[in-house]
């Protein structure tokens, strides 16, 4: 078994980043700028956002953090977005989902400008990247495609099981795995709730993905001999034994599928940290307009 290590490649990534942001803001005067829009105090959300801020100050990004109260209207947010897709200065914008249920967050996405959509979940950056052009690809596929870049691993011609058919993950990555691309050219298989016969299907996988959000859902009896297992499962527990008060399991039981596994990513330590390279390469390209001319 060998491990797909997140911490690694993404500190290697980071590297990069921050040379080319600095790049940037020598020539543009200003630095690269992320917009996070957070609704409300879910306890995960503001995790996420807190390191999305964190991260973008480390490779020298500007981040601005707008936080409302759950009380805030459709029309409200969709107002202030607006107001940030005409401001120059802000690159990129993401809302961090989920949204309370009086905000349709279909709507909220849609009146994202696509060239300032980092998150990649516009409908024309998902069409783009089905026809394989120039687009902001969902930063947890994208993080998994660089990680299995970075580690050479052979995707072309392999099975593919998706388990998991979400707008953010589960799907564009089963597009992405399936594009005439490199890594990509897989066989795949999409699987979620209303599939028949799961297990049979995840143990014909060369390349697992798992996008549940269940504990230790993929168990060893699932799993063929020699596949590649990536993790995307964020599920967390509270915990005495931990500092932060919770603890946190992936989709996969690692302890009983590494030692079937070519390779796999560890929960926490794997795509969680490759899906915040992700948004910080979208930034940046954001930023220089290679994508989307400015
Ligand atoms: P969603 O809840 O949006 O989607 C879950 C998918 O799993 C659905 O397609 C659902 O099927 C499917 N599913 C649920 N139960 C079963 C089952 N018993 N058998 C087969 N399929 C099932 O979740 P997300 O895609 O947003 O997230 C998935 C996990 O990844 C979560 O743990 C989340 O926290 C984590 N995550 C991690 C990120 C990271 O950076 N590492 C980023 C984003 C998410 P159906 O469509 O039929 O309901």
């Amino acid at each position: 078994m060998n491990l797909l290590d997140g911490k690694l490649v993404s500190a290697k990534i980071k590297e990069d980043i921050a040379r080319d942001a600095a790049a940037f803001t020598a020539e543009a005067g200003r630095r690269p700028h992320l917009v996070a829009i957070l609704v409300g105090n879910d306890g995960g959300s503001e995790t996420y956002v807190a390191s999305k801020m964190r991260n973008c100050e480390l490779v020298g990004f500007e981040s601005t953090n707008i936080r409302y109260d759950v009380t805030i209207t459709e029309a409200e947010l969709i107002a202030k977005i607006q107001e940030i897709n005409a401001d120059a200065a802000i690159d990129g914008l993401i809302v961090q989902l989920p949204l309370p249920k009086h905000i349709d967050p279909d709507k909220v996405t849609e009146a994202i400008d696509y060239r300032k959509d980092v998150d990649g979940f516009h409908p024309i950056n998902l069409g783009r990247m089905q026809r394989n052009l120039p687009c902001f690809i969902p930063a947890t596929p994208y993080g998994i495609m660089l990680m299995l870049a970075h580690y050479n691993i052979e995707t072309a011609g392999k099975h593919a099981v998706v388990v998991g058919r979400s707008n953010i993950v589960g799907s564009p990555m089963s597009i992405l795995l399936a594009r005439n691309s490199n890594p990509g050219n897989c066989t795949v298989t999409l699987t979620h709730s209303r599939t028949a016969n799961l297990k049979e299907e995840i143990l014909r996988a060369d390349i697992v993905v798992a996008a549940i959000g269940k504990k230790n859902f993929v168990t060893a009896d699932m799993i063929k001999e020699g596949a590649v297992i990536i993790d995307v499962g964020i599920n967390r527990e509270t915990s005495e034994t931990t500092k932060s008060g919770f603890k946190l399991y992936g989709d996969v039981d690692f302890d009983a599928v590494a030692p079937k596994a070519s390779w796999i990513t560890p929960v926490p330590g794997g795509v969680g940290l490759m899906t915040i390279v992700g948004l910080l390469k979208n930034t940046l390209e954001a930023a220089r307009g290679t994508i989307y001319a400015k």
